[in-house]
């Protein structure tokens, strides 16, 4: 198989599907034009220099030396001006070689003066390279061609004796059909072989490659493969993903239920993984319960997406079982993440292994900020930038997951921004304050989508597991110029009456900051649909804050806020206005 995939250049079609598995190694295509020349070069070569043995040594009394000799010589010239071509010997060359050395061959028996001399040999030379190098249908061409010669030579011998009638009479017909018999039962050998060897060369070269507990490619197969398929993004510049997964607690299944029910589960996963990953898509188990995916055309968020729609797929499959297994992703893609096949597994390793620090069961795109911040190392490289780029782009990725578009963060911020400008404060403080709206849920990448996309009333633990985000937010911020933004978002579930979380702060405890998010993102997740509840509305939302003001939010916020909104409304009806006018003057 991969040697089949080693032949297939990829420069030649870089449109076409991924490259197949079950391609036969030994197929016809993989010889070329340069390599059949240097076959066919021995070929002539061989037959030149036997042919003039057999002219030197003792020969029957009817042979035409001079038409032999010159018949060798041609043999040779062949030869020679075949191995002078070498890289360059073109295609059609090849394929009507063949059967001119087939006409050399009835000439040299036609000058011989006998139809079974010994150069009728030649002709099964010519049958074996048919029937070895061929694809079947040229081969049965070349080889019903040798027959006709060899009948058509036949013919001319007895025309040249002047009684050809008597002559096919007493032995032509049976020597033609001996040799032509032989001819066709040293073909079906050779084929039959060349299939069996084929198929064996394929059954080992996919052992080689494939993990025999699951079926799916292994470790060797993947890299290979991937290789391939980089390659060809590189080409098309355009992006690539890989994913790795790592089953949760897998030691647990093997310590409970024993080996072998750990290999049934192993076998479970590599299925729902094969058969829920899309058809372009390649699985491979990466040894122990490690597996990964190959996706083509695919950007880190879509990637993302993928990544979680398998996760939670999986949970579902064994949330019936005893053993309720899980498993963590991480996620790197081609360039943002790395260059190189190598390069893309190390980076998706490093994101799997945030995952499992996070708490397992999620996945977690690649971002050197990130993994360092989880091994409680942040880097100075590249300095808060990076960092704010590499945390920004988190927020949108899991802005999609959660709600299908990058909308709830950025119009949090949008709405931050007005409220921090409506306190007045400073102009960099409005800017940092419509970073943090934007950034205020990036703690939820530690909560699994299970939780977050549940259509129903969270129970007690997933509402526990769903509190954490600010604290996993915070963590993510910390250790970084983004200190400020790391406090407010830590806080942004705190409520005046002391009844808010991770801390339940009162009034005084929390930062206005803190307070201006939690309003915001009341009313956008109040005025958007959401998959537990449809949008209330605009109305029914500002009742809503001015109810819960005092108490849930601070009340200067909150009328701030809707001083904000209803500037906001008297700007767009001034606005329809003047449109209207315009149309009507
Ligand atoms: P985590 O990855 O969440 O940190 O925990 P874990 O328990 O999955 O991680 P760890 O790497 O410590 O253990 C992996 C276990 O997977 C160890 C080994 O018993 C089991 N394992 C690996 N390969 C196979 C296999 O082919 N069959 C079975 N039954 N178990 C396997
Ligand atoms: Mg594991
Ligand atoms: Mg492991």
């Amino acid at each position: 198989m991969l040697r089949a995939l080693g032949h297939t250049d990829v420069r030649d079609s870089p449109d076409s599907p991924g490259p197949s598995l079950h391609e036969n190694a030994w197929a016809v295509r993989s010889l070329t034009p340069p390599m059949l020349g240097r076959t066919q070069a021995c070929m002539f070569a061989g037959a030149g220099v036997l042919g003039f043995v057999g002219v030197l040594l003792p020969h029957p009394t009817g042979f035409n030396v001079v038409g032999l000799v010159s018949l060798q010589a041609a043999c040779l010239v062949s030869a020679i001006l075949l191995v002078a071509l070498g890289k360059r010997t073109p295609g059609w060359l090849v394929a009507i070689t063949p059967f001119a050395g087939t006409a050399l061959i009835s000439a040299a028996l036609y000058y011989s003066d006998q139809s079974t001399s010994a150069y009728m040999l030649f002709y099964l030379w010519i049958g074996i390279y048919a029937f070895y190098f061929l694809s079947r249908t040229r081969a049965w061409l070349l080889g019903a061609f040798a027959v006709l010669n060899y009948g058509a030579t036949i013919l001319l011998l007895r025309l040249g004796d002047g009684n050809a009638t008597v002559g096919l009479a007493n032995g032509d017909v049976h020597d033609f059909v001996l040799i032509t018999g032989t001819l066709a039962v040293a073909g079906v050998f050779i084929v039959t072989l060349r299939d069996r060897v084929g198929r064996l060369i394929d059954r080992l070269t996919d052992a080689a490659s494939t993990d025999p507990l699951t079926g799916l490619l292994n470790r060797r197969g993947f890299h290979h493969i991937t290789e391939t398929e980089l390659e060809r993004s590189r080409r098309g510049h355009r992006p690539f993903s890989l994913l790795v997964g790592d089953c949760d607690f897998f030691k647990l299944v093997n310590d409970q239920f024993g080996h072998h029910a750990g290999d049934e589960a192993l076998k479970s996963i590599a299925s729902l993984l094969d058969h829920n990953k899309r058809r372009i898509d390649t699985a491979a188990r990466m040894g122990g319960e490690e597996f990964a995916l190959m996706l083509p055309e695919t950007d880190q968020h879509e990637a993302y997406i993928l990544a979680e729609r398998l996760r939670s797929r999986l949970r579902g499959l064994f949330a019936a079982e005893p053993v309720g297994l899980t498993m963590s992703f991480g996620v790197a893609s081609y360039p943002v993440h790395g260059a190189s096949v190598d390069a893309l597994l190390r980076a998706a390793d490093e994101a799997l292994y945030a995952a499992k620090a996070l708490g397992r069961d999620r996945s977690v795109i690649y971002s050197a900020e990130v993994g360092a911040i989880l091994t409680g190392n942040p880097p100075n490289r590249g300095g808060d930038h990076a960092q704010l780029a590499t945390v920004l782009s988190l927020a949108e990725a899991l802005d999609v997951r959660d709600t299908g578009t990058a909308r709830h963060s950025q119009t949090v911020g949008r709405y931050s921004e007005l409220m921090a400008r409506a306190l007045r404060l400073g102009r960099e403080h409005v800017e940092r304050v419509r970073l943090a709206g934007v950034l205020h849920d990036i703690g939820k990448i530690g909560v699994p989508d299970s939780i977050l996309g549940k259509p129903g009333p969270l129970s007690d633990e997933e509402y526990g597991q769903m509190r954490k985000h600010p604290e996993i937010g915070a963590r993510i911020l910390g250790g970084s110029g983004l200190e400020d933004i790391r406090r407010w978002i830590l806080a942004h579930h705190e409520r005046p009456d002391g009844q808010g979380y991770p801390h339940r702060l009162v009034d005084e405890e929390i930062p206005i900051e803190a307070k201006i998010l939690a309003v915001a993102d009341a009313y956008e997740a109040m005025t958007s649909d959401r998959v537990y509840r449809e949008a209330i509305g605009e109305r029914a939302a500002r009742d809503e804050l001015r109810r819960h003001s005092g108490t849930q939010f601070d009340p200067r916020v909150v009328e701030a806020f809707l001083r904000v909104l209803v500037q906001r409304d008297r700007d767009a009806a001034d606005e329809e206005g003047s449109v209207r006018e315009a149309r009507s003057g």
